[in-house]
């Protein structure tokens, strides 16, 4: 449906978006993930053509949106992260223009409009100027003048960003709405909005693509690298010797106890291995009494904020290298 390849954007010598590849299939709702300046609006900019990339390419059903741009534009409709709206139209005025631009003929025009007016809930406000609409309102006249035409894929940049709570879940709902019918792109900054909406996940961390999986997946994934924290009655040394007799430990973390003569292990374990058994014995045989067990998961929130920090302290580095 979407092919991106190696796609890259640098403003001078700063890169927005670093050799990027992904592919968009039919009937998903797919959510970018990423922290602010992560690359996902400039992303989004160039996948519906309204800015150039300095390489690579975006295919749509096939056609190149820079070489092909009415072609490619028909399947996409684009909630940008500051709708373009004229603030003197009124709701229905705005809706027919963008239903003009979008070049549909003027009786399926007015179909279409009065049918998104009622999709997205704007009938009580149609007759009135855009410049005296709510917040939450604007973003539904967007997401109408983005849903305008029935393309294939709707993408929408942040499209829950200074919404109060109430008009949140009511975005929400819209979109899912949505998705029965329409291939759904959206970003956002909040992962629990990305988890909650979207089946697959894509984390974009400083331009660069740094996870892509259903959120089921993530989820599973992620949470199988669960962790066993261990309280052990013997010093580091013995604890690291014994604990290298025991399988599926992928790597160990020690640190004093706070009681004398005691050691701390994280251990993290190996696809969601089960070797508090194995534990036991191992340390029982060699008269270490284990003082305390405890097992925790991994969540998709640690997971964000990992692989989200693992590439600021990078920029740090690199910092400190200058
Ligand atoms: P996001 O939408 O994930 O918050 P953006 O795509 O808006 O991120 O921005 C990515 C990076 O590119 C940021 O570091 C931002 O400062 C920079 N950037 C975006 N637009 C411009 C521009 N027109 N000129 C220079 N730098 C820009
Ligand atoms: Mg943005």
């Amino acid at each position: 449906m979407i092919e991106v390849k190696n796609l890259t954007k640098s403003y001078g010598s700063h890169l927005a978006v670093d050799h990027l590849n992904f592919t968009i299939d039919k009937g998903r709702i797919y959510g970018f993930l990423g922290p602010n300046g992560a690359g996902k609006s400039t992303t989004m900019n160039i996948m519906t053509g309204y800015l150039g990339a300095t390489e690579g390419e975006v295919l749509i059903d096939g056609h190149d949106i820079l070489k092909e741009p009415e072609e490619a534009k028909k399947s996409i409709g684009y909630l940008p992260e500051i709708p373009p709206l004229y603030m003197e139209m009124t709701v229905e005025e705005y809706l027919d223009f963008a239903a003009e631009l979008k070049k549909l003929k003027k009786e399926e025009r007015r179909k279409q409009v009065d049918q998104v007016i009622e999709l997205v809930k704007l009938e009580d406000v149609r007759h009135r100027l855009i410049r005296n609409l709510s917040k939450g309102y604007r973003q539904r006249v967007g997401l109408a003048q983005a849903v305008l035409g029935y393309p294939e894929v709707i993408i929408l940049d942040e499209p829950t960003v200074g919404l109060d709570p109430q008009q949140i879940i009511e975005i929400r709902q819209l979109i899912r709405d949505l998705a029965k019918e329409h291939t759904i792109i959206l970003s956002s900054h909040i992962l629990a909005e990305v988890s909650e909406v979207c089946d697959y996940i894509m984390i974009i961390s400083k331009g660069k693509l740094v996870a892509s999986d259903t959120t089921e997946n993530l989820e599973a994934l992620m949470g199988g690298a669960g962790s066993l924290e261990l309280l052990i009655k013997a010093p580091k040394e013995q604890t690291s010797v014994i604990l290298s007799k025991v399988g599926h430990i992928q790597r160990a973390d020690y640190a004093d106890g706070e009681e004398t003569g005691t050691t701390k292990v994280v251990l993290e374990v190996e696809n969601d291995a089960d070797i508090r058994e194995e534990l036991f014995f191992a340390f029982a045989e060699e008269k270490c009494p284990i003082l305390s067990m405890q097992r925790t998961k991994t969540t998709l929130e640690d997971v964000f904020l990992e692989l989200t920090q693992q590439n600021k302290e990078e920029d740090a580095n690199h910092e400190s290298d200058l």
